[in-house]
């Protein structure tokens, strides 16, 4: 068996192009992307701060590839059908299609739509800052949030930073990757207030529930939610509406979908994946791998990833390499300063190449890869879940 399939992908951010540049061109592969152009999400805090631009154009991405881009946004999933609706009432036809759609800012705490800014509007933000002065709070001790906090007090000086989390800054970093991150963001004028929960958001500042800060900007960075329709289709989702797939990546309740990058619950030895480029670029480029092989009659293999670095960009001059355990556990090894800050703008820097090699060369980029999540419930050092069930054929 080697057959030719009508590939749908939707969603053309980082997961969505590389499972895209990656799968067997022999396929008829339609990529639907709300937007023309790539969005480098790692840098919107960057463009927040001045930076002039922060997209790449699908086009270039996909030139010579065979591969047909469509600009839509997707309203609707047909699973008995197989076909993909766009808002301005297209619709295709798939034989597979891979859910791709990403993940959004949360802005659901009361106040933060109509009062905050968010990542995603971070040229809004950028028009808001330059210029002015007062104060800022950014709310989230993510590393989303410390991120933009650095970024914004390093590039406007003229504003006074505050960063506001429920929890510590940097929770998922080493003592002394905590320790870094607050010596830099102190230097950087930037106030931490740990331990403060957000209540609401409005047109003076943020009720937290240790009294009310006051704001002329508030920046939320809290956590990322993924779009509903998936679980507006009828796949099954996990409670956070994301797309639960079994070990090969295909949906648990309906075979011809796949699943990558934030839109998915991928399940690793230690847990669903963290949402980020670093999980989800393997994910995608393992998810084409394995839709390559069924398609050839070749067995699917397993997905296996196991994490290296948590890297955060504090300004451009500093930043935080933090070195982690397979399971994303920070060791207690760093880099810090400006080796950091270069390290990371590499990392920033390769998410794009990496592209690029996979539209020259479909395949070519690696991970690295830890145990198969199947031995880890099979020894026992995992409880299985619904996706387990499901096994690759
Ligand atoms: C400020 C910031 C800094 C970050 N830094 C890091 C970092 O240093 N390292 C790291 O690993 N991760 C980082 N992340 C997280 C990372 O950006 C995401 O995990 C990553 O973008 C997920 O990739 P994705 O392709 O799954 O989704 P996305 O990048 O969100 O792409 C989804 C695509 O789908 C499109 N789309 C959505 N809905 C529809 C629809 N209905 N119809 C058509 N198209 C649609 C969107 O327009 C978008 O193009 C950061 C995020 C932010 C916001």
């Amino acid at each position: 068996m080697d057959a030719k399939q009508n590939i749908v992908i939707i969603g053309a951010g980082y997961a969505g192009l590389t499972t895209a540049l990656r799968l067997d061109r022999k396929h008829r592969i339609t990529l639907i992307s709300a937007d023309s152009h790539l969005t480098q999400r790692i840098r919107l805090h960057e463009l927040a701060a001045g930076r002039p631009e922060v997209t790449v154009p699908l086009k270039e991405l996909t030139k010579d590839t065979g591969i047909t881009t469509v600009r839509g946004r997707v309203n609707a999933i047909d699973l008995d059908g197989k076909r993909v609706h766009t808002e301005d009432g297209r619709e295709f036809a798939y034989d597979t299609l891979v859910y791709a759609l990403g993940s959004r800012t949360d802005t659901g705490v009361p106040g933060v739509a109509e009062h905050a800014y968010t990542a995603e509007q971070a040229g809004d933000l950028r028009a808001r800052l330059d210029g002015g002065s007062g104060e800022l709070v950014v709310v989230g001790g993510g590393l989303t949030g410390v991120e933009m906090a650095a970024e914004l007090a390093e590039s406007y000086p003229a504003w006074r930073v505050a960063l506001v989390t429920g929890g510590v800054a940097g929770a998922g970093l080493s003592e002394k990757g905590r320790r870094h991150l607050a010596r830099t963001l102190t230097r950087l004028g930037a106030r931490m207030h740990e331990g403060t929960r957000v209540e609401s958001v409005g047109p003076d500042g943020v009720r937290t529930d240790q009294g009310v800060l006051a704001a002329d900007v508030v920046v939320w960075a809290g956590s990322f939610r993924v779009p509903e329709l998936a679980a507006e289709a009828g796949l099954a989702v996990d409670d956070r509406g994301r797309v639960v797939v079994d070990e090969t990546l295909r949906s648990v309740s309906h075979p011809d979908v796949y699943a990558v990058g934030d839109a998915a619950a991928v399940q690793l030895p230690s847990g669903t994946h963290r949402m980020s480029c670093a999980a989800g670029m393997p994910i995608a480029a393992h998810a084409a791998d394995v839709i390559n092989a069924r398609a050839a009659g070749r067995p699917a293999e397993p997905f296996r990833f196991r994490y290296l670095l948590q890297c955060v960009s504090l300004g451009r001059r500093d930043g935080l390499v933090q070195f982690v355990h397979g399971d994303d556990s920070p060791k207690e090894r760093i880099l810090s300063g400006r080796t950091a800050a270069w390290v990371k703008e590499q990392i920033c820097r390769f998410t794009v190449t990496a592209l690029k090699m996979e539209r020259r060369r479909p395949g070519t980029y690696m991970w690295a890869k830890g145990p198969a999540r199947r031995k880890a419930v099979a020894d026992g050092r995992v409880e299985a879940r619904r996706s387990d069930a499901t096994a690759a054929r």
